[in-house]
């Protein structure tokens, strides 16, 4: 029997407890940096398993260690936290949690992104590994982390001294359902996921009357102005070759028809694919209003202010191969390339720092029926619904059994005998 079967030959037991764990997590979902109930579910678990736990990590972060002879370290990690919508999906676990958010304002809480999923395959996969250890050689690392929806949760267990808590891992892998066939695990060389940057930009006019524009720095025509000029960032400056995006979401200036303001906002959200990307893009922004500012005879320069920042992940090719190799190995047909994906992530803050390879991959999670049935009817993106939608959740089976089996298969391509 070779590592893989003799490992997943556990399953049958684990995905009884999986199941209802997964179901109970849905029903309790946390938003970012509140964590604390899952999280005290995870540690349990993964002491109960024989890892050495690690918990409190970057405020509610929880790493479990499990060595098990010389060989290759693999972390593998699932992220936690849920986000602040009203779960529609009918379902008898669905979400009734409501819960403060950081600006103080009580809201709902729904899994819309899938995160108890990972966190249910995770712990099912350590189990398994745990169970297993007879089969292989080398260091399991389960890392689960707070406040991805956020972008900074990885970045707070990086700050909290990962690095001295676990030994250096030689790959590193995440994992996220999407709204593809259950059943499917989709892989990427290359960059997988857009790096995403909010940008906030103040613009200093000088108000007044609406009737004497003579005696004013009108922010309005200002922003007016860097709007469509903005437009020439993607069209003029980035490798037409290259995929990249700015949205000005958002534009505020004024409370009146008859009062020019003294100032206007513009919030942009900018998406790329490789670093050199972002900082063309990210450039070009300051250059285009500074200059636009200084044409206008603003008194003062604008101010810029990032938030909501996203790492770029950028799947290791021969990670990624060796991960694709054993996918195929293991799925057959249900394996296969995945595109780049327009969402962004914070899994990568956690290799980069740590000076790790590693892979990010894709698990279906819809109906296969249902989604052939869309598909046939050419209304895929009508009647599927995706992540963070308020009828977004994955068909617990087989997606948790695909979820559980990936990291197994991807960790053993590494610890295996
Ligand atoms: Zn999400
Ligand atoms: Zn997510």
């Amino acid at each position: 029997m070779g590592a893989e079967e003799a490992v997943l030959s556990g399953l049958d037991e684990v995905r009884g407890w999986q199941e209802d764990l997964y179901r109970d997590l849905h029903a309790h979902p946390e938003l970012s940096h509140q964590e604390q109930r899952t999280a005290e579910k995870v540690a349990d678990r993964l002491d109960k398993a024989g890892y050495e736990v690690h918990r409190g990590v970057g405020g509610t972060g929880v790493v479990g260690v499990l060595r098990h002879g010389d060989g290759p370290t693999v972390m593998l990690r699932a992220d936690m936290d849920a986000l602040p919508v009203k779960e529609a999906t009918g379902l008898p676990y669905a979400s009734t949690v409501t819960a403060t958010d950081g600006d103080g304002n009580e809201v709902p809480v729904a899994h819309a992104c899938g995160h108890d999923m990972h966190v249910t395959c995770l712990l099912g996969a350590a189990q398994l590994l745990a169970d297993g250890a007879s089969h292989w050689n080398g260091t399991v690392v389960a890392l689960f982390q707070p406040a991805e929806e956020t972008g900074d949760g990885a970045r707070g267990m990086v700050d909290d001294n990962l690095a001295e808590l676990v030994p250096t891992p030689d790959v590193a892998f995440a994992q996220h359902i999407l709204p593809a066939p259950a059943g499917q695990v989709g892989t990427h060389v290359g960059a997988v996921l857009s790096a995403a940057d909010s940008m906030r930009i103040t613009l200093h006019g000088r108000g007044g009357h609406g009737s004497m524009p003579q005696a004013t720095v009108d922010p309005v025509v200002l922003a007016a102005m860097i709007v469509v000029r903005l437009q020439t960032v993607i069209a003029r400056e980035v490798t037409p070759t290259e995929t990249a995006v700015v949205t000005v979401g958002s534009i505020q200036a004024g409370t009146k028809s008859n009062v020019i303001p003294e100032t206007a906002e513009l919030q942009l959200n900018v998406r790329t694919y490789s670093d050199r990307t972002r900082k063309t893009v990210l450039d070009a922004v300051r250059r285009i209003v500074t200059a636009e500012c200084r044409a206008s005879a603003c008194p003062q320069d604008p101010e810029f202010e990032l938030f909501d920042r996203f790492p770029l992940t950028e799947n290791d090719k021969e990670v990624t191969e060796r991960v694709a190799q054993a996918f195929g190995g293991y799925f057959g047909d249900h394996a296969e390339p995945m595109g780049q994906q327009t969402a962004s992530e914070d899994f990568s803050d956690i290799p980069e720092a740590l000076g790790t390879p590693y892979s990010y991959w894709g698990v279906g999670c819809i109906d296969r029926d249902a989604y052939a049935k869309a598909e046939a009817a050419g209304r895929v993106s009508q009647d599927i619904p995706v992540n963070h939608a308020p009828n977004f959740a994955p068909v617990i089976q087989p997606t948790c059994d695909t979820g559980t089996q990936a990291l197994v298969v991807a960790a053993l391509a590494w610890l295996g005998r």
